[in-house]
């Protein structure tokens, strides 16, 4: 923190960034001006690109596949390259952090954190890079032995969202490099700094030109090209579940683009009596308010065993009136702003909608007014019920809804009652229960007595609307791969024309 601290102050006046495309820094004709959600001050000024950016990325990112000047390199020698990136981003880690916060209005000491994890990232899929590997088949007879390649799939375009610019960006470029293959990125227009300073040190640590390309710019523009370009191999997409729809559509009406998606989650926090309830209250205040709420793995759903349900509330409440919400600059804060106005407005709305369906407010439930910035207290529901469009709904804000159950098969029943499936926690002394519930709730990351634990080893992704594929780890570089089967005839062709 000690270099940080200077920097602790809002930019006199926003920098501007331009975009990259084949190793250049170009400038577009029009500009995005982000003003600071947590401070209400104008902070950087991004490039508005047009189509023809994107195809001039696009075919700078097929040229750098197809000249294999990355794609042809050794595991070695691209892991070497991903290695001097963690070494690069470690000694920028507090200017990365800064624009992070600034952009986003995560708390700085949040965004911090945030950075060891993609360093951590880095380090992983320079491993996995050297670990990649096919599988051969020594069964196939006396005279016919089978291989199984993994090759890169080609240009991949990565789109993502504004919860987490960084961190979801190197929970995928790192193992996307790792494959060989190469990318065109275009983050969301509010929050597309930290993707841009990823060129600068993507170069400092040698990767070829051509191979990282980064297109800002609107979804509905630039996102919705990228989704339709025929020259686009796969498209890895994070963000709305609408907009992941949209994606299918555009891929089926193109060249039937691989999609890798990454979508909204309505995920459940499942207490049992038997469980360390002050572990678990801890983990839930946590787990709804990390990030404002504004996460695609925010426990939203409170599913807490009858017997202890309202000790349980009123433990929780306790908890959450006692988060220090404030300046995202300010190293003791724990949950700094809403990103948008546009969500600030959606997650009020929900706030509303709750109270008028007839939920009960615990704690919570009203805008804050702070500095010009934008933001909401943590807030808890109860009384709540499942047909409410509190229960129902990716609300992507603080706000948790809280229900009740007898059985265990009402808490399964309770946690898979929803249209997503992207994660779970789960609190229960006993293991015996622990994981036959594991087993039966449906969701791509499931925590047992902890949540939101884990490392870029492991893969990411949900079940049903949640999204397809799988991000991250080994998992993760092998989504980027197409497998080709090669059949040599090690032995004298038996013929067919006698
Ligand atoms: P979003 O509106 O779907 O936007 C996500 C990204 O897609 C942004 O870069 C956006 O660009 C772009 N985009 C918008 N319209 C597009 C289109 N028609 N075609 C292609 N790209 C388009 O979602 P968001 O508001 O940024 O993020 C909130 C949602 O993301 C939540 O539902 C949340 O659950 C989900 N999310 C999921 C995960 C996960 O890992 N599963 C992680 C984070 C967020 P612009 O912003 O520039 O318009």
């Amino acid at each position: 923190m000690d270099q940080l601290s200077p920097m602790l102050r809002l930019p006199e006046q926003p920098k501007t960034f331009g975009f990259f495309v084949d190793g250049q820094w170009r400038q577009g004709s029009d500009h995005f001006e982000r003003v600071s959600p947590g401070h209400g001050v104008p902070v950087s000024r991004t490039s508005r690109c047009t189509v023809e950016d994107l195809n001039a990325a696009v075919a700078a990112a097929r040229a750098a596949f197809e000249n294999g000047s990355w794609s042809d390199l050794s595991g070695a020698e691209r892991a070497g390259v991903l290695l001097r990136v963690a070494e690069i981003l470690k000694r920028r880690r507090d200017e990365v952090a800064y624009w992070e916060t600034l952009e986003n209005g995560k708390p700085i000491s949040q965004a911090l954190g945030e950075i060891d994890h993609c360093i951590a990232c880095f380090e992983t899929a320079a491993g996995a890079a050297r670990a990649l590997h096919g599988d051969s088949f020594n069964n196939l007879g006396k005279n016919l032995f089978g291989m199984v390649l993994r090759e890169p799939i080609g240009v991949v375009g990565l789109i993502t969202p504004w919860n987490f610019p960084f961190l979801i960006l190197c929970e995928r470029v790192p193992f996307i490099l790792a494959s060989g293959c190469t990318l065109v990125v275009k983050p969301s227009e509010v929050t597309s700094v930290t993707t841009l300073l990823l060129a600068e040190i993507l170069v400092e640590a040698g990767l070829p030109r051509g191979v990282y390309n980064v297109v800002t710019g609107s979804g509905r523009t630039i996102g919705q090209a990228i989704t339709e370009h025929p020259d686009i191999d796969m498209v890895s997409f994070t963000g709305s579940t609408a907009v992941g729809r949209a994606c299918v559509h555009a891929a089926a009406d193109s060249n039937f683009k691989k999609l890798g998606l990454e979508l909204g989650g309505k995920n459940p926090i499942i207490v049992f009596a038997d469980a360390d309830l002050e572990a678990a209250a801890d983990a839930a205040a946590f787990g709804i308010s990390f990030n404002t709420g504004q996460c695609c793995v925010s426990s939203s759903r409170l599913i807490v065993e009858a017997k202890v349900a309202q000790q349980f509330e009123e433990l929780l409440a306790s908890k959450m009136k006692k988060i220090v919400v404030g300046d995202p600059l300010d190293p003791a804060t724990q949950v700094g702003a809403i990103t948008t106005e546009a969500q600030n407005r959606t997650i009020l709305d929900y706030i509303e909608k709750g109270k008028s369906a007839g939920a009960r407010v615990l704690v919570g439930g009203s805008k804050m007014e702070h500095d010009g910035g934008q933001y909401i207290q943590p807030t808890l529901f109860t009384g709540v019920r499942r047909d409410m469009e509190i229960a129902t709904d990716e609300i992507f804000g603080p706000v948790l809804s809280s229900f009740s159950f007898e059985t265990v098969d009402e808490a399964v029943q309770l946690a898979n009652d929803t249209v997503y499936g992207l994660a779970a926690s789960l609190w229960t002394s006993d293991v015996s229960k622990a994981l036959s519930v594991t087993r039966r709730v449906r969701a791509g990351r499931f925590w047992v007595n902890t949540i939101m634990a884990g490392g870029p080893e492991m893969p990411l992704g949900g079940f049903k609307q949640s999204g397809w594929g799988r991000e991250a780890g080994i998992y993760g570089v092998e989504e980027y791969t197409q497998i080709k089967s090669v059949h040599v005839d090690i032995g004298k062709r038996q013929p067919w024309i006698v």
